[in-house]
């Protein structure tokens, strides 16, 4: 995995460097803003760490930019409770956030997950479980020869699962990915999704494909023939 660091105080750039590196990433850093736009404009990153006050060119300025030709996964670093960059960085594109001073640890786990999400979401054209087909690309679900009306929640509730298929998904990892908000607020909100969804999926067709599993979450299993 290549990363970007973008960030002009030496000590932090070093010390995420170094971190990353003894993780097996390959780091390129830069340290002010035009010469990190140049670098995530020109090299392929799986991620870049941003730094938001930069010399040169802000990091708001960088993302915005960077957004306008590329959607590489940005996690942004933000001074602590400047709520207010965080919201606009958020708007601006990034995918994450992380307050200094922060952890390292956190960092790496942080931009590992952008990593996978991110590969997650690249296109391939159709998933599959029996006889339901997913098309990625014209958007659309059908089961044997019937065509599945979903609402985009819906649809992205099923692509998920889809790309899990066969792995019990807690009900905490499909409500971070679908809604992106934590696990304690609007919990029922998954249920409702969920039951539309089973609705439309499996009622009237054998076998179901969507299952709860008790206490923990959900599963979509290939049919056993
Ligand atoms: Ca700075």
């Amino acid at each position: 995995m290549k990363i970007l660091i973008i960030e002009d105080e030496q000590k932090v750039s070093s010390f995420l460097r170094k971190g990353f590196e003894e993780e097996l990433f390959t780091v390129d850093t830069a340290h002010d803003g035009e010469e990190g736009l140049f670098l995530a404009l020109t090299e392929e990153y799986d991620a870049i760490v941003l730094d938001l006050m930069l010399p040169k060119k802000s990091g708001l300025q960088v993302l915005a930019e960077l957004r306008k030709e590329k959607s590489t996964p940005v996690l942004i670093l933000t001074a602590k409770g400047q709520l207010e960059d965080k919201v606009e960085g958020l708007n601006a594109g990034a995918d994450d956030y992380l307050t200094k001073p922060f952890a390292l640890a956190e960092c790496i786990a942080r931009v590992r997950s952008l990593v996978r999400r991110s590969q997650m979401d690249k296109p391939t054209n159709t998933l599959t479980a029996g006889d339901l087909v997913l098309d990625l690309i014209q958007h659309t679900v059908r089961r044997r020869d019937v065509t599945i009306d979903l609402t985009a929640k819906e649809f992205k509730l099923l692509e998920y699962l889809l790309r899990n298929k066969n792995a019990v998904l807690t009900r905490s990892a499909i409500i971070e990915h679908i809604w992106d908000i934590t696990f304690d607020s609007e919990t029922n909100v998954l249920d409702v999704y969920m039951t539309r969804l089973r609705k439309k999926v499996d009622e009237g067709f054998d076998p179901k494909l969507i299952h709860t599993v008790r206490g923990v979450g959900y599963v979509l299993r290939e049919p056993v023939e």
